[in-house]
C-alpha cells in the first residue's frame, strides 16, 4: 500500500481558520502544519529553533497560506504569553491550538535527576497548561474553539525509563479529559491523539534492539509516519469533527492490542 496522499488538496475544508501548532518545526508538529495549510488554513507555528521554523514556515506558505513563525520556549510562560498575543494579533483570532511541542530525557528512575523531571514534564505538560489559558481566554470570547493535545501511548501504558515522559503524556490525558468538561459548554472541544511509534528525530536514535522491541509489539509491523498523526489532527480541527469531544484517539498500528 502507498502511503498518505501528499498530492496538492482538492478540498478547503479549514479555509478561514486560524490554526497554533506548537513544535512545528520538525516532525509531527511540520507535517501537522503542513497538513493544516494544505487544507485551506492559516497556520501559526512556534519551537525554540528559528531556521526550522523559517523552513517549516515557508513550507506552509507555498499552499498559498498566510502563516506566522514564532521562535518561542513552550514551557515558559512570558514566552507563551508573548506569542498567543502576536499569533491573535497578526490573524485577529485564534480557531485551533494543537499543543504537540514535547521532549525526552530518558532514564530510569533511580538514575533520573530532578532536572530531567522537570525539562519533559514542563514541556511537554505545563506548557499545554499555558497555552491552554492563554488561548481559552480568546475562545471564550469568540464563542468557540479546538484544543488537540498530542499525548502518547505512553501515558497510557507506561514505558519503563520514561517516568518523566510517561507521566507527563498521562497528565495531558487528564488535562483534556478535565478541560473538554471544564469548557465544551462554551463551544470549545478539546481532544486528544496518542502516536505509537512513529519515524522522527524524536525517535531515529532509539538503539537498533529497542527499535526491534518495538516493531515486535506492533501488529502493522512498521513505524508510523509524521503525515499520518497529522491527517487526523487536521480531522480533529475540522468540520466532520464536530461531536468529537473529550477523546483520545490512538494512532499506533495495533500497539498493544
Ligand atoms: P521532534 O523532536 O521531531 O519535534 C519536537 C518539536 O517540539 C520540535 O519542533 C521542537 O523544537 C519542539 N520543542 C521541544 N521543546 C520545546 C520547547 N521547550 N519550546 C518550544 N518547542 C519545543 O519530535 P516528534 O516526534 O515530532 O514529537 C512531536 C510530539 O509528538 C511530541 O509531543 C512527542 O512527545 C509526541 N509523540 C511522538 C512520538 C514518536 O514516536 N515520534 C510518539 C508519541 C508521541
Amino acid at each position: 500500500m502507498s502511503g498518505p496522499d501528499q498530492s496538492p488538496a482538492t478540498t478547503r475544508e479549514l479555509s478561514g481558520l486560524v490554526c497554533l501548532v506548537t513544535g512545528a518545526s520538525s516532525g509531527i508538529g511540520r507535517a501537522t502544519a503542513l497538513e493544516l495549510g494544505r487544507r485551506g488554513a492559516e497556520v501559526a507555528l512556534l519551537a525554540r529553533s528559528k531556521d526550522k521554523l523559517d523552513s517549516a514556515a515557508a513550507a506552509v506558505q507555498e499552499f498559498g497560506r498566510k502563516v506566522l513563525a514564532i521562535p518561542a520556549d513552550v514551557s515558559r510562560s512570558q514566552d507563551v504569553k508573548n506569542a498567543v498575543d502576536q499569533v491573535a494579533a497578526h490573524f485577529g483570532k485564534i480557531d485551533v491550538l494543537v499543543n504537540n511541542a514535547g521532549t525526552t530525557r530518558d532514564n530510569l528512575l533511580l538514575r533520573m535527576s530532578e532536572e530531567e523531571w522537570d525539562e519533559v514534564v514542563n514541556t511537554n505538560l505545563k506548557s499545554a497548561y499555558l497555552l491552554s489559558k492563554a488561548v481559552a481566554r480568546i475562545f471564550l470570547r469568540q464563542k468557540g474553539g479546538r484544543i488537540i493535545n498530542i499525548t502518547s501511548v505512553v501515558g497510557l501504558i507506561g514505558n519503563p525509563g520514561q517516568a518523566n515522559y510517561a507521566a507527563s503524556k498521562g497528565g495531558l490525558i487528564a488535562l483534556t479529559f478535565t478541560l473538554a468538561k471544564e469548557l465544551s459548554s462554551r463551544g470549545i472541544l478539546v481532544n486528544a491523539v496518542a502516536p505509537g511509534f512513529i519515524e522522527t528525530p524524536m525517535t531515529v536514535s532509539l538503539p537498533e534492539a529497542a527499535r526491534a522491541a518495538a516493531l515486535g509489539t506492533i501488529p502493522l509491523a512498521r513505524f508510523g509516519k509524521p503525515e499520518e498523526i497529522a491527517q487526523v489532527v487536521a480531522f480533529l480541527a475540522g468540520p466532520g469533527a464536530s461531536y468529537i469531544n473529550g477523546t483520545v484517539i490512538r494512532v499506533d498500528g495495533g500497539l498493544g492490542i
